[in-house]
Protein backbone atom coordinates (compact mmCIF):
# COMPACT_ATOMS: atom_id res chain seq x y z
CA UNK A 1 0.00 0.00 0.00
CA UNK A 2 1.76 3.70 -0.93
CA UNK A 3 2.77 5.09 2.39
CA UNK A 4 0.91 8.22 4.15
CA UNK A 5 3.76 10.83 3.36
CA UNK A 6 2.36 10.68 -0.25
CA UNK A 7 -0.36 12.53 1.04
CA UNK A 8 -0.46 16.51 0.24
CA UNK A 9 -3.19 19.29 0.32
CA UNK A 10 -4.21 20.88 -3.17
CA UNK A 11 -7.58 21.82 -3.40
CA UNK A 12 -9.51 21.55 -0.49
CA UNK A 13 -13.10 19.98 -0.92
CA UNK A 14 -12.09 18.75 -4.52
CA UNK A 15 -10.79 15.31 -5.96
CA UNK A 16 -7.90 17.48 -6.68
CA UNK A 17 -7.62 18.20 -3.20
CA UNK A 18 -4.45 15.73 -3.33
CA UNK A 19 -1.65 16.06 -5.00
CA UNK A 20 -1.25 12.46 -6.88
CA UNK A 21 2.24 11.05 -7.13
CA UNK A 22 3.40 9.40 -10.75
CA UNK A 23 2.48 5.83 -11.25
CA UNK A 24 2.86 5.11 -14.69
CA UNK A 25 5.98 2.21 -13.93
CA UNK A 26 2.64 0.27 -12.42
CA UNK A 27 0.16 0.49 -15.00
CA UNK A 28 1.29 -2.48 -16.95
CA UNK A 29 0.64 -4.06 -13.81
CA UNK A 30 -2.79 -2.30 -13.67
CA UNK A 31 -4.10 -2.92 -17.02
CA UNK A 32 -3.25 -6.56 -16.97
CA UNK A 33 -5.13 -6.61 -13.54
CA UNK A 34 -8.26 -4.69 -14.81
CA UNK A 35 -8.16 -6.30 -17.90
CA UNK A 36 -8.74 -9.83 -16.26
CA UNK A 37 -11.61 -8.31 -14.02
CA UNK A 38 -13.43 -6.71 -17.02
CA UNK A 39 -12.50 -9.66 -19.85
CA UNK A 40 -15.76 -8.79 -21.54
CA UNK A 41 -15.56 -4.76 -21.48
CA UNK A 42 -17.55 -3.87 -24.79
CA UNK A 43 -19.30 -0.46 -25.69
CA UNK A 44 -22.87 -0.43 -24.30
CA UNK A 45 -24.28 1.52 -26.78
CA UNK A 46 -25.95 0.08 -29.47
CA UNK A 47 -25.79 1.06 -33.21
CA UNK A 48 -25.59 -1.10 -36.45
CA UNK A 49 -23.52 1.14 -38.55
CA UNK A 50 -21.23 4.65 -38.61
CA UNK A 51 -23.73 7.06 -38.85
CA UNK A 52 -26.12 5.23 -35.54
CA UNK A 53 -22.80 5.59 -34.09
CA UNK A 54 -22.07 8.65 -33.89
CA UNK A 55 -25.87 9.64 -33.50
CA UNK A 56 -25.76 7.49 -30.69
CA UNK A 57 -22.34 8.67 -28.67
CA UNK A 58 -23.22 12.68 -29.69
CA UNK A 59 -26.66 11.83 -27.43
CA UNK A 60 -24.39 9.75 -24.86
CA UNK A 61 -23.06 13.34 -23.32
CA UNK A 62 -24.56 13.50 -20.06
CA UNK A 63 -26.68 10.69 -20.47
CA UNK A 64 -26.50 7.17 -19.40
CA UNK A 65 -26.12 4.40 -22.08
CA UNK A 66 -29.19 2.56 -21.09
CA UNK A 67 -31.31 5.63 -21.77
CA UNK A 68 -29.81 6.34 -24.78
CA UNK A 69 -30.03 2.89 -26.31
CA UNK A 70 -33.82 3.60 -25.10
CA UNK A 71 -34.27 6.45 -27.67
CA UNK A 72 -31.89 5.05 -30.31
CA UNK A 73 -34.30 1.65 -30.49
CA UNK A 74 -37.29 4.32 -32.10
CA UNK A 75 -34.89 6.89 -33.74
CA UNK A 76 -32.97 4.43 -35.81
CA UNK A 77 -36.31 2.81 -36.92
CA UNK A 78 -37.23 6.89 -38.27
CA UNK A 79 -34.26 7.92 -39.16
CA UNK A 80 -32.63 5.67 -41.10
CA UNK A 81 -30.26 7.61 -43.64
CA UNK A 82 -28.19 10.95 -43.14
CA UNK A 83 -30.45 12.73 -45.33
CA UNK A 84 -33.46 11.63 -42.91
CA UNK A 85 -31.55 13.73 -40.10
CA UNK A 86 -30.63 16.71 -42.66
CA UNK A 87 -34.17 17.28 -44.02
CA UNK A 88 -35.46 16.38 -40.47
CA UNK A 89 -37.84 19.10 -38.60
CA UNK A 90 -36.10 20.33 -35.42
CA UNK A 91 -39.03 20.50 -33.32
CA UNK A 92 -39.78 16.92 -34.25
CA UNK A 93 -36.13 15.85 -34.01
CA UNK A 94 -35.93 17.03 -30.39
CA UNK A 95 -39.07 15.41 -29.38
CA UNK A 96 -37.31 12.18 -30.41
CA UNK A 97 -34.38 12.93 -28.33
CA UNK A 98 -35.74 14.99 -25.62
CA UNK A 99 -35.22 12.80 -22.74
CA UNK A 100 -31.29 12.48 -23.63
CA UNK A 101 -30.87 15.80 -22.12
CA UNK A 102 -29.80 18.63 -23.78
CA UNK A 103 -31.99 17.98 -26.37
CA UNK A 104 -32.20 21.22 -28.45
CA UNK A 105 -28.48 21.21 -28.66
CA UNK A 106 -28.11 18.01 -29.33
CA UNK A 107 -30.65 18.50 -31.99
CA UNK A 108 -28.85 20.82 -33.96
CA UNK A 109 -25.88 19.44 -33.84
CA UNK A 110 -26.89 16.24 -35.21
CA UNK A 111 -29.33 18.15 -38.14
CA UNK A 112 -26.39 20.31 -39.25
CA UNK A 113 -23.82 17.48 -39.18
CA UNK A 114 -26.02 15.18 -41.34
CA UNK A 115 -26.01 18.14 -43.41
CA UNK A 116 -22.11 18.57 -43.51
CA UNK A 117 -21.73 14.75 -44.28
CA UNK A 118 -24.30 15.15 -47.32
CA UNK A 119 -22.26 18.26 -48.50
CA UNK A 120 -18.59 17.85 -47.67
CA UNK A 121 -18.65 13.68 -47.57
CA UNK A 122 -20.98 12.57 -50.19
CA UNK A 123 -23.08 11.19 -47.37
CA UNK A 124 -20.46 9.17 -45.85
CA UNK A 125 -19.52 9.48 -42.21
CA UNK A 126 -15.99 10.48 -42.33
CA UNK A 127 -12.98 8.33 -41.30
CA UNK A 128 -10.00 10.21 -39.95
CA UNK A 129 -10.23 12.27 -36.74
CA UNK A 130 -9.16 15.56 -39.11
CA UNK A 131 -12.49 15.49 -40.55
CA UNK A 132 -14.55 14.03 -37.55
CA UNK A 133 -14.24 17.56 -35.49
CA UNK A 134 -14.66 19.58 -38.14
CA UNK A 135 -18.57 18.24 -37.62
CA UNK A 136 -20.65 20.32 -35.16
CA UNK A 137 -20.50 18.53 -31.36
CA UNK A 138 -17.97 16.17 -32.23
CA UNK A 139 -14.92 16.44 -30.21
CA UNK A 140 -12.05 14.37 -29.90
CA UNK A 141 -13.63 12.13 -27.78
CA UNK A 142 -16.72 11.63 -29.96
CA UNK A 143 -14.33 11.02 -33.20
CA UNK A 144 -12.16 8.29 -30.93
CA UNK A 145 -15.34 6.26 -30.85
CA UNK A 146 -16.13 6.52 -34.15
CA UNK A 147 -13.01 5.44 -35.79
CA UNK A 148 -12.41 2.78 -33.26
CA UNK A 149 -15.74 0.93 -33.19
CA UNK A 150 -17.28 2.07 -36.49
CA UNK A 151 -14.26 2.16 -38.71
CA UNK A 152 -11.69 -0.01 -36.44
CA UNK A 153 -9.60 2.80 -36.53
CA UNK A 154 -7.45 3.39 -33.78
CA UNK A 155 -6.19 6.84 -33.25
CA UNK A 156 -6.07 8.00 -29.44
CA UNK A 157 -8.63 7.13 -26.78
CA UNK A 158 -11.80 8.40 -25.97
CA UNK A 159 -11.51 10.80 -22.46
CA UNK A 160 -14.49 11.19 -20.46
CA UNK A 161 -15.25 11.80 -16.55
CA UNK A 162 -14.97 8.34 -15.85
CA UNK A 163 -11.29 7.90 -17.92
CA UNK A 164 -10.39 11.50 -16.37
CA UNK A 165 -10.90 10.99 -12.93
CA UNK A 166 -9.45 7.39 -12.90
CA UNK A 167 -6.41 8.02 -14.43
CA UNK A 168 -5.37 11.30 -12.21
CA UNK A 169 -6.44 8.74 -9.23
CA UNK A 170 -4.10 6.08 -10.62
CA UNK A 171 -1.56 8.26 -11.18
CA UNK A 172 -0.92 8.03 -15.30
CA UNK A 173 -1.49 12.01 -15.62
CA UNK A 174 -1.64 15.09 -13.86
CA UNK A 175 -3.16 17.00 -16.06
CA UNK A 176 -7.18 17.62 -16.29
CA UNK A 177 -7.94 18.85 -20.19
CA UNK A 178 -8.79 15.63 -21.95
CA UNK A 179 -6.25 16.31 -24.96
CA UNK A 180 -3.67 15.98 -22.46
CA UNK A 181 -4.78 13.20 -20.73
CA UNK A 182 -5.40 11.71 -24.32
CA UNK A 183 -1.54 12.40 -25.10
CA UNK A 184 -0.22 11.19 -21.43
CA UNK A 185 -2.75 7.87 -21.72
CA UNK A 186 -1.22 6.80 -25.52
CA UNK A 187 2.08 6.74 -24.49
CA UNK A 188 1.63 3.73 -21.74
CA UNK A 189 -0.90 1.63 -23.41
CA UNK A 190 -0.70 -0.34 -26.85
CA UNK A 191 -2.44 1.64 -29.53
CA UNK A 192 -4.76 -1.49 -30.25
CA UNK A 193 -5.51 -1.20 -26.49
CA UNK A 194 -6.26 2.30 -26.48
CA UNK A 195 -10.38 1.35 -27.07
CA UNK A 196 -10.83 -1.30 -24.14
CA UNK A 197 -9.03 0.28 -21.85
CA UNK A 198 -11.11 3.31 -21.98
CA UNK A 199 -14.43 1.07 -21.51
CA UNK A 200 -12.44 -0.88 -18.88
CA UNK A 201 -11.57 2.36 -16.96
CA UNK A 202 -15.29 3.28 -17.73
CA UNK A 203 -16.75 0.14 -16.24
CA UNK A 204 -14.39 0.58 -13.15
CA UNK A 205 -15.56 3.66 -12.85
CA UNK A 206 -19.15 3.44 -12.26
CA UNK A 207 -18.59 0.07 -10.36
CA UNK A 208 -15.79 0.74 -8.10
CA UNK A 209 -13.72 3.82 -8.11
CA UNK A 210 -17.15 5.92 -8.18
CA UNK A 211 -16.22 9.91 -8.39
CA UNK A 212 -17.85 10.26 -4.22
CA UNK A 213 -16.60 7.55 -2.14
CA UNK A 214 -14.75 4.90 -4.25
CA UNK A 215 -14.71 1.88 -2.63
CA UNK A 216 -10.67 1.45 -2.13
CA UNK A 217 -11.00 -1.45 -0.02
CA UNK A 218 -12.97 -3.78 -2.61
CA UNK A 219 -10.83 -2.32 -5.75
CA UNK A 220 -8.29 -5.05 -7.38
CA UNK A 221 -5.93 -2.43 -8.38
CA UNK A 222 -5.65 -1.16 -4.45
CA UNK A 223 -2.13 -2.19 -3.85
CA UNK A 224 -0.86 0.00 -6.59
CA UNK A 225 -2.93 2.65 -6.82
CA UNK A 226 -1.70 5.97 -5.23
CA UNK A 227 -5.09 7.19 -4.37
CA UNK A 228 -5.91 4.44 -2.31
CA UNK A 229 -4.56 5.71 0.85
CA UNK A 230 -6.30 8.86 0.48
CA UNK A 231 -9.86 7.25 0.62
CA UNK A 232 -9.51 4.83 2.73
CA UNK A 233 -8.38 7.42 5.37
CA UNK A 234 -11.91 9.61 4.80
S1 LIG B 1 -11.16 2.62 -6.12
FE1 LIG B 1 -9.52 3.52 -4.91
S2 LIG B 1 -7.80 2.09 -5.13
FE2 LIG B 1 -9.25 1.67 -6.78
S3 LIG B 1 -8.55 2.88 -8.52
FE3 LIG B 1 -10.07 4.11 -7.42
S4 LIG B 1 -8.91 5.37 -5.99
FE4 LIG B 1 -7.55 3.70 -6.69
Amino acid sequence: MPSKSRKEKKNPGSDEEYEIPDNRHNFDKIWGILGEEYPDSKPALNYGNPLELLVATVLSAQCTDVQVNRVTENLFKKYRTVEDYANADLRELEEDIYSTGFYKNKAKNIKAAAGLILERHNGGVPDTMEELVTLPGVGRKTANIVLSRGFGVIEGIAVDTHVKRLSGRMGFTNNSDPVKIEQDLITLAPKKDLDSLSITLILHGRKVCTARKPKCSECVVNRLCPSSIIFMDL
